[in-house]
């Protein structure tokens, strides 16, 4: 199936009386959805490991007179099972349901071929590109289940369906998240209204974008701002019907 998310025209209260989490939420893409989804109405829960960034996106939200944002200060590398019981019980008792939930915080690693990577890194890349996106969701289940509709967004990349030398345990995370996304979408899709897809925002200029690529003009790529088309389609009912599949936010 090709879905051209990436020009889809968001009407403005597709999210209103939405709930929606989104982890990485103080910069980058993760910054931009949130500030998108509660432009569009949702109720945003800001998950992030810093405060001061955290503060910045929830002042920007409250000022722009969308639904006051919720801030919740989790750093993915280190949190625990307890950690995520304890935040999905903050979120039952709260709001009583879980809408959405977008998968956006990851880290690059170092760029090293494989035969020199070292493995304190990999072991942080792989927990919170992987594992953390295992956990969460695992966690928030139950919330997500007491919505009528609910939509879970995990992050891909290029390089997570086409493996490129010197991407180390960045690749291979992103490959395990495609993975992840395709086990849950399968075992969820029949048995709740809980949908489970990938998105694969392409280049953007973003600080992870300008490490990875530092001789590249950042202007070449789009702001995080420009990418949201498909991030609000597939958070919206219009995706209603879209299960398990790995969408790109821009052309080619
Ligand atoms: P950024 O580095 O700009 O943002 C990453 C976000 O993840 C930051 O908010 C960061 O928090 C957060 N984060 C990192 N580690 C942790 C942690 N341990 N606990 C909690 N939060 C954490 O990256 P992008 O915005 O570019 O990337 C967003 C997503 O898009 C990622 O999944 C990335 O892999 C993917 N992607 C990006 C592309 C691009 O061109 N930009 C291309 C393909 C995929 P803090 O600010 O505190 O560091």
């Amino acid at each position: 199936m090709t879905i051209e998310a990436h020009r889809y025209l968001a009407p403005p209260g597709l999210l209103a009386g939405r709930n929606v989490l989104v982890t990485g939420a103080g910069d980058g893409i993760g910054r931009a959805a949130a500030l998108s989804f509660a432009a569009h109405g949702a109720s945003v829960i800001l998950l992030g490991r810093s405060q001061q960034k955290l503060e910045a996106v929830y002042d920007e939200i409250t000022a722009s007179g969308a639904p006051e944002p919720i801030i919740q200060i989790l750093d993915l590398g280190s949190a625990t099972e307890e950690h995520y019981q304890t935040l999905a019980g903050q979120i039952e008792e709260q709001l009583g349901c879980l809408h959405g939930l977008l998968h956006n915080a990851a880290l690059l690693g170092p760029r090293k071929p494989l035969d020199q990577y070292p493995l304190k890194e990999w072991r942080e890349v792989m927990t919170v590109n992987v594992e953390a996106g295992f956990m969460l969701t695992r966690a928030l289940i139950p919330a997500l289940r007491a919505a009528a509709q609910a939509s879970v967004i995990f992050t891909s990349s290029g390089v997570g369906r086409k493996g490129k030398a010197f991407w180390g345990a960045y690749a291979v995370s992103k490959f395990a998240t495609e993975g992840l996304c395709q086990v849950f979408a399968d075992e969820l899709g029949s048995t709740s209204a809980i949908r489970v897809n990938c998105i694969n925002p392409g280049a953007t200029n973003t600080s992870m974008r300008r490490a990875a690529y530092p001789a590249e003009v950042p202007t070449r790529n789009p702001p995080p701002a420009g990418i949201m088309a498909a991030y609000l389609f597939l958070m919206g009912d219009d995706s209603r019907e879209v299960n398990g599949l790995s969408l790109d936010a821009q052309s080619g």
